[in-house]
């Protein structure tokens, strides 16, 4: 049951015919784990939160620094050398103090990944590096947590959601790169509005998924922002992959 107080402030999502009170209820009930506080993060953990969600567990290993502002909006030029998940708590604490906000500083690994899986019902990739949306997608699929993956670089993104019961996983359209890209690689060029798109629509699909609505399940939507494209390719569930038990 909703409160008066939710009732008044997600009013505006409550009448529409799509999600209505139940549809409410059930996004305040949702927690939703976020790997990475950055460009992908910072819309993608705003719009969460101002949703209403129930709880918010964000990690991120990193401090603020001035080249992040141009794209990670939950920063200002007051948080530059501070770490940046105690930063975005305090951000996200002011716009919706009735969502439960965990932030963890660490460094996203096979092991340290496990301690934070626990009542999760998504898991989001906000990283910036294949290496953890590989991690992410074979954890989610371990775990059968449903899991919304991202990537951007440029004028261009791409994202995808799975559903380890029912549908493709990322490592069925990418398979799994041999080796590590060398850490000595530069960084990516960005427009800061790429991540901005791409991370909202990655909490827009954690808030269908949960709402049963059409979503990114076995489909990848490409972005292409130059040409303001968006095309979604279908992808089949790989019977060799680790989401079919291999
Ligand atoms: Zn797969």
């Amino acid at each position: 049951m909703l409160t008066e107080d939710q009732r008044k402030r997600y009013s505006r999502q409550i009448i529409s015919p799509l999600i209505g009170e139940k549809g409410q209820e059930i996004i305040s009930s949702l927690r939703v784990l976020q790997i990475g506080a950055g460009g992908l993060g910072s819309p993608c953990s705003l719009y969460l939160i101002a949703s209403g969600i129930k709880e918010l567990t964000i990690i991120d290993d990193d401090i603020v620094s001035i080249s992040n502002l141009q794209r990670q909006i939950l920063y200002n030029e007051t948080h530059v050398g501070k770490v940046k998940v105690e930063m975005a708590k305090q951000v996200l604490s002011n716009l919706n103090s009735e969502v439960q906000i965990n932030a963890y500083k660490d460094f996203i690994d096979e092991n340290s990944i496990k301690k934070y899986l626990k009542n999760q019902d998504f898991i989001i990739d906000c990283s910036d590096n294949m290496k953890t949306k590989f991690l992410v997608n074979k954890v989610a699929v371990e775990n059968k947590i449903k899991a919304v993956i991202a990537g951007i670089k440029d004028f261009y993104g791409q994202i995808i959601t799975v559903n380890p019961q029912k549908s493709a996983c990322y490592q069925c359209i990418f398979p799994e790169p041999e080796s590590e890209p060398s850490k000595t690689e530069g960084p990516l060029p960005v427009i800061g509005v790429t991540p901005g798109i791409l991370g909202t629509l990655e909490a827009l699909e954690v808030i269908k998924t949960a709402l049963n609505l059409p979503n990114l399940e076995n489909n990848l939507l490409m972005v292409n922002l130059i040409d303001m494209s968006f095309s979604k390719i279908e992808v089949l569930k790989n019977e060799n992959c680790i989401c079919s038990g291999k």
